[in-house]
Order: C-alpha cells, then sequence, then structure tokens
C-alpha cells in the first residue's frame, strides 16, 4: 500500500533527526501532501502509530494536510485548483494542462519536547 511507503519515509526522517538531534519526545508531526498522491490521512496515522512505538515519535499525532491539485490549461491560460485526481481545466474542460503543484510530500513542522535548551 502507497500510504505504507510514504508514513514509513516520515517515520525514518523522523527517527533520524530525533538521534541527530536527542530529542526524546515528538508530540505532533505536520505534513503536507498534494492531492495527486491520493493518500488517505486516517490510514495514515494508524500506519504511523505502529511504527512509531518504542520510538521517540510513539503517541505522536501525524497530521496530514492535503494540498489542493492546481493545473494551468494551455489551452484557455486559466489555473484551476481540483480536489479530485480529474485534471482538467474548470474553466473549458481541456485536458491539455500543466500540472502546477499536487505531488508535495514533506514534513512542514515537528513539535518536540525537548530537556535539551539548545533545541528549544
Ligand atoms: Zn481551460
Amino acid at each position: 500500500m502507497y500510504e505504507f511507503t510514504l508514513t514509513n519515509s516520515v517515520n525514518d526522517a523522523v527517527q533520524r533527526l530525533c538521534r541527530q538531534t536527542g530529542w526524546t519526545k515528538i508530540r505532533r508531526i505536520m505534513i503536507r501532501v498534494g492531492g495527486i498522491r491520493e493518500v488517505n490521512p486516517e490510514l495514515m496515522a494508524f500506519i504511523f502509530a505502529a511504527a512509531a512505538k518504542d520510538t521517540p515519535a510513539e503517541g505522536a499525532v501525524l497530521s496530514v494536510m492535503l494540498l489542493p491539485v492546481t493545473v494551468k490549461c494551455r489551452s484557455c491560460g486559466k489555473i484551476s485548483a481540483r480536489d479530485d485526481s480529474d485534471f482538467a481545466c474548470s474553466f473549458c474542460g481541456s485536458r491539455n494542462v500543466q500540472i502546477l503543484s499536487g505531488l508535495e510530500f514533506n514534513i512542514e513542522a515537528l513539535e518536540v519536547e525537548s530537556n535539551n535548551p539548545s533545541y528549544d
């Protein structure tokens, strides 16, 4: 399942950060995912809870921010935002479009509990 791959890559990145910084407790992880990826946030949260068990991120909340897909029409030149995977222009219906965004996948922010003042 696609969600496993993405969620495990988030978990790997967070674990690596924890090792580098000495963070012992992660409270929340906010990630941004473009609409083209069509992820299921509930499923990702579920997978993450299992993956993070016995790590500093155990019990952390995984917040998934879904971003719209934006396309620029090559026929009429307008930009439309789609929240589905039908990448047609909302104005003229043309499928001759350029995808401007929708493939994002990144960690936006972390909420960390730390005893180390240099990382507060
Ligand atoms: Zn158009």
